[in-house]
């Protein structure tokens, strides 16, 4: 990958994702490195128009940075959400399937022992102010290290074909039972001979 206009926080379009997420930070930075692979990867065979569609198997920081590069998102159902706890993204064409699978390779970050041991403490809420600030420099320098490092170090990527998601739902509302707030049909669910939302449904006693 080609970074252009580099200054001491990165690339512009870096900057625009750290705009939107609010802050700087490794996981940013991977979501980055992901999404610009990808798109890469798939840019020869993209054709004007098709939808693309991002699946990402976490829900942290990273997510953000694909969202703003891909124009993936949850409103447009193009972005899909796995609770699946790994640094893996994939990138398709919804009409076509053929995509990219970014993983992220074991070891690739390699978090020095001061790193580890001051988010332990800042967990416990244990630091100090001067260890905090400590591990904010720490961590602007690993997200800078992840913007500059080989592409090949950081991820695997792979070809993959997939199978497209429903596209977003647009769904009749009927009022719940209880609350009266217009509620999607398919999500009511029946309690005594009546509908409820779910919120509602919670509170509700029987079958
Ligand atoms: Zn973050
Ligand atoms: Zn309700």
């Amino acid at each position: 990958m080609t970074i252009t206009k580099r200054s001491a926080m990165g690339p512009e379009d870096f900057k625009r994702c750290a705009s939107f997420h609010g802050h700087i930070c490794p996981g940013l930075a991977i979501g980055y490195r992901a999404a610009r692979a990808g798109l890469e990867k798939l840019s020869d065979q993209r054709a004007l128009d098709e939808e693309l569609v991002a699946v990402v198997e976490n829900k942290a920081c990273g997510v953000d940075a694909v969202q703003v590069l891909t124009g993936c998102t949850f409103g447009k159902g193009n972005l899909v959400y796995r609770d699946h706890g790994k640094h893996v993204f994939t990138f398709f064409h919804r009409d076509s399937g053929k995509g990219v699978r970014v993983s992220l390779r074991a070891g690739a970050l390699n978090w020095g022992d001061e790193h580890r041991l001051l988010l332990r403490k800042i967990r416990k809420g244990e630091a100090t102010m001067e260890e905090r600030g400590r591990f904010q420099t720490l961590h602007l320098l690993k997200g800078e290290e992840i913007l500059e490092m080989p592409l090949e170090d950081l991820f695997e990527l792979r070809d993959v074909r997939v199978s497209p998601p429903p596209k977003a739902e647009i769904e009749a509302s009927v009022p719940c039972d209880a609350c009266g707030e217009p509620t999607m049909a398919s999500r009511l669910e029946e309690r005594n001979g009546k509908r409820f939302c779910k919120e509602c449904a919670g509170r509700v006693k029987g079958p």
